[in-house]
C-alpha cells in the first residue's frame, strides 16, 4: 500500500464511551475478526483489562480496507479513557497519529475527559473526527450532543457522525471519514535514510524487548543494523511483524507503516519511548522526542520476603518497559526490608501495575500506601538545617521522612485544577464534596439548561484516592471529572502514625491535613481492624498525631486452634482447614510480630 493510502489514527474518549467496542467492529468490517465470534474488546489483551473491563494500554492494530477501488492501510490505536493512563493517550497522539476519532456517548454527552482529550488532540494539530456513539440507547439524544459540540468545541454539526458501535450502525462511515478527512502520514519512501519512531515496547521472554515503531522514512529489512539516537547502541534486526491484531511476520517494513521490530534488546532501560532509530553508519535528524508525564503519587513496593528481591527487580524492569511513565528508585523499610519506591499517575495506575506484576510476571509484592510529594521549608537555623543536609526546602513523598514539626517553617502541598461537568440535580452534592476536600471554586458555567461545568483548585492528595469514584457515585455516573497539575500552595500538614501493639509502622502511616486527620484516623483504625485477621495475640491498633492517640481499635486474640470446634474428628476436614490456614499465612507479612495480609496497605485506603 502506498503512503497516500495509509491512515494512522487514535480513538480517544472518556471511559466507557465505546472505544474498544468500536475497535472490535472495525476489526470485523475489515475481516481481521470473524463476525459473531463472541469475542469482545479484542484489543484489550491484558488479563487486567479483561478483568476490570477497562483499557489500560494503547494498543495498535493494522487493518486493510477497500474503498472506491483502492486499498487502504489503516493503523488504529485504541486508547484508555481513564486519567491515570493519560500518558498512553499522549504517547499515541504524539508519535504516530495524524488524526483522532473522538467518541462521545450519546447518553452522557460531553464529559470532562472529552474536553481534555479534545484539547490534547488539537494541541498536536491532529485532524479530529467527532463521533457520537450509542445512538441505539433509549435515552440517547444525539441531536442535543451535536448542539453541545457546536457550542462548546465549535464542531460543525455536518461533520458529526452518529453510530452504534454495539450494533455496527454507521461504523463503515467512520472509516470513510477517516480515509477522506485524515491526512496520510508524513513519510518518505524515496530516501535511503531510514528513520523510525519508537511508540511502545513490551518484553518477550525469548526475543527481549519488542519495539513498536512508526517507520517515518525509508525502509528496514531483516538482518540490517539499526542504531538508537538516545543510547547510541546498535542492534541487528531479528524479526519484523505487523499486528493484525495477531503478529504477522514481514521481511520488510516501509515508511508510513507501524510494526514490531525485534532486535534482541535485553536491557529494558534502552527502549525509550519517542526515541529515533536509524541505520548504522548514517546521519539523521532525530524525530521529536516524547515528553512523558511525570508521576504524581509514590508508593513503596517490597518483596514478600527478601529472597525475592532480585526477582521483583527483574519483574519491575520488564513491566516498566511497557509502562514507561512509572519511575523506580531503591528504598528500604525497617519492617519490609529492601524494596523500591515507585511513582505512578494515580491510585488506579498503581493498582493496575501491581496486578500486572502478578499476572504477567508472577510477582506478588507488597505495595504501601501512596503519597504525593510535599515540599517542606525548614527553619533557617543552623543547628536545624544541618539535620536536613543544609537543605532549606525538602521534598517528602514518604511518611518516614516527615520532619519533626518543630523544625518546620512552612508546608507546601501540590494542587490540581479539576474540571467537573455535572447535571444540575447533583450540583449541590458535588459542591459539598469539593468543599469537604478543601477545594476552592474557580468558575461555574452553565453549559446548557441542565449541565454545569465547575473548575476547582483541589489538593492533589485529596483527589488521588477515591475522588473520582465519589463523583461517579454521587451522580449515578453522570458527572465526570478530569484534572491537570497545578502549583504548590502553602498548607498545614501532620503525620498520622499507625502503631500496632505500640510499634510504629511507617508503611501504614500517612501525611494529611489537620482538618481531616481525625476522620482519617478513625477510618484507618476501623479498616485495619477489618483487614487484619484475628491472631494468637491481641492486637492493639492506635492512630496517633504527635504521640497523641486519636483513634484506637482492638482485635481480640484467637483461640489456639482453628479446628478445635470441629468436634467429631473429621480428620480430612481438619487437615484441610489447617492447610488453608498455613496457605493464608503465606500471603501475610510479619510486621511488629503480627501477620498482616499483603494487600492491607492499599485496602486500608478504600471505603
Ligand atoms: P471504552 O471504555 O471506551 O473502551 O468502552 P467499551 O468499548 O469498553 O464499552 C463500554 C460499554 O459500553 C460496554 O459495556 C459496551 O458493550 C457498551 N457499548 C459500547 N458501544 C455501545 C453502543 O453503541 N450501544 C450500546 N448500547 N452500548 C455500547
Ligand atoms: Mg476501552
Amino acid at each position: 500500500v502506498k503512503v497516500e493510502n495509509i491512515r494512522n489514527i487514535s480513538i480517544i474518549a472518556h471511559v466507557d464511551a465505546g472505544k474498544s467496542t468500536l475497535s472490535d467492529r472495525l476489526l470485523e468490517i475489515t475481516g481481521a475478526l470473524k463476525k459473531n465470534s463472541g469475542k469482545t474488546q479484542v484489543l484489550d489483551t491484558l488479563t487486567v483489562e479483561k478483568e476490570r473491563g477497562i483499557t489500560v494500554k494503547a494498543n495498535c492494530v493494522s487493518l486493510l480496507y477497500h474503498y472506491k477501488n483502492e486499498t487502504y492501510l489503516i493503523n488504529i490505536t485504541d486508547t484508555p479513557g481513564h486519567i491515570d493512563f493519560s500518558n498512553e493517550v499522549a504517547r499515541s497522539l504524539t508519535i504516530a497519529s495524524s488524526g483522532a476519532v473522538l467518541l462521545i456517548d450519546a447518553n452522557h454527552g460531553i464529559q470532562a475527559q472529552t474536553l481534555a482529550n479534545y484539547s490534547m488532540a488539537v494541541s498536536k494539530n491532529l485532524k479530529i473526527i467527532p463521533v457520537i456513539n450509542k445512538i441505539d440507547l433509549k435515552n440517547a439524544n444525539p441531536e442535543k450532543v451535536t448542539e453541545d459540540l457546536l457550542m462548546m468545541l465549535n464542531i460543525d454539526p455536518d461533520d458529526v457522525l452518529k453510530i452504534s458501535a454495539k450494533l455496527g450502525t454507521g461504523v463503515e462511515e467512520v472509516l470513510h471519514h477517516v480515509i477522506e478527512k485524515i491526512p496520510h502520514p508524513q513519510a518518505d519512501r524515496s530516501t535511503s535514510l531510514f528513520r523510525a519512531h519508537l511508540i511502545d515496547s513490551h518484553y518477550d521472554r525469548y526475543r527481549g524487548a519488542l519495539n513498536l515503531m512508526f517507520i517515518k522514512d525509508g525502509e528496514i529489512s531483516l538482518d540490517q543494523e539499526i542504531q538508537s539516537y538516545e543510547t547510541g547502541k546498535t542492534y541487528t534486526v531479528r524479526s519484523l511483524s505487523i499486528l493484525t491484531p495477531d503478529e504477522v511476520k514481514a521481511n520488510k517494513l516501509k515508511a508510513g507503516q507501524i510494526g514490531l521490530i525485534g532486535c534482541n534488546m535485553r536491557n529494558s532501560k534502552d527502549a525509550i519511548i519517542g526515541d529515533t532509530y536509524f541505520l548504522k553508519h548514517t546521519t539523521i535528524e532525530p524525530l521529536q522526542a516524547f515528553k512523558k508525564l511525570q508521576p504524581l503519587v509514590f508508593a513503596g513496593i517490597y518483596p514478600q520476603d527478601n529472597s525475592q528481591h532480585l526477582a521483583l527487580k527483574n519483574a519491575i524492569e520488564k513491566l516498566v518497559l511497557n509502562d514507561s511513565c512509572v519511575t523506580v528508585s531503591p528504598d528500604t523499610s525497617p519492617a519490609l526490608g529492601h524494596g523500591f519506591r515507585l511513582g505512578f499517575l494515580g491510585l488506579l495506575h498503581m493498582e493496575v501495575f501491581s496486578q500486572r506484576l502478578e499476572q504477567e510476571h508472577d510477582s506478588t509484592p507488597i505495595i504501601t500506601a501512596p503519597n504525593v510529594t510535599y515540599k517542606i521549608k525548614i527553619k533557617d537555623i543552623k543547628g536545624i538545617l544541618s539535620k536536613y543536609n543544609g537543605k532549606n526546602i525538602i521534598e517528602v513523598s514518604n511518611p518516614k521522612h516527615f520532619p519533626n514539626p518543630l523544625d518546620v517553617e512552612e508546608y507546601f502541598e501540590p494542587t490540581v485544577i479539576a474540571t467537573i461537568i455535572t447535571p444540575q440535580p447533583y450540583l449541590g452534592q458535588i459542591i459539598s464534596l469539593c468543599v469537604e476536600k478543601r477545594g476552592i471554586q474557580q468558575t461555574s458555567v452553565n453549559l446548557d439548561n441542565d449541565r454545569i461545568l465547575l473548575k476547582y483548585i483541589l489538593p492533589l492528595n485529596e483527589v488521588i484516592l477515591d475522588f473520582h469514584d465519589h463523583v461517579k457515585s454521587l451522580s449515578s455516573g453522570f458527572a465526570s471529572f478530569d484534572y491537570e497539575e497545578n502549583e504548590y500552595v502553602s498548607s498545614n500538614l501532620v503525620k498520622l502514625e499507625i502503631l500496632l501493639n505500640s510499634v510504629p509502622v511507617d508503611e501504614l502511616s500517612m501525611i494529611c491535613h489537620p482538618r481531616n486527620v481525625e476522620l482519617r484516623a478513625r477510618e484507618l483504625a476501623a479498616k485495619l481492624k477489618e483487614l487484619i485477621p484475628r491472631q494468637m495475640v491481641e492486637i492493639r491498633i492506635q492512630a496517633c498525631v504527635a504521640n497523641k492517640v486519636i483513634a484506637r481499635e482492638t482485635i481480640k486474640a484467637f483461640r489456639k486452634d482453628v479446628t478445635q470446634w470441629l468436634y467429631g474428628g473429621d480428620v480430612t476436614r481438619r487437615k484441610k482447614l489447617l492447610k488453608q490456614q498455613a496457605e493464608g499465612k503465606k500471603k501475610m507479612r510479619m510486621i511488629a510480630n503480627i501477620h498482616v495480609p499483603r494487600d492491607t496497605f492499599i485496602k486500608v485506603l478504600k471505603r
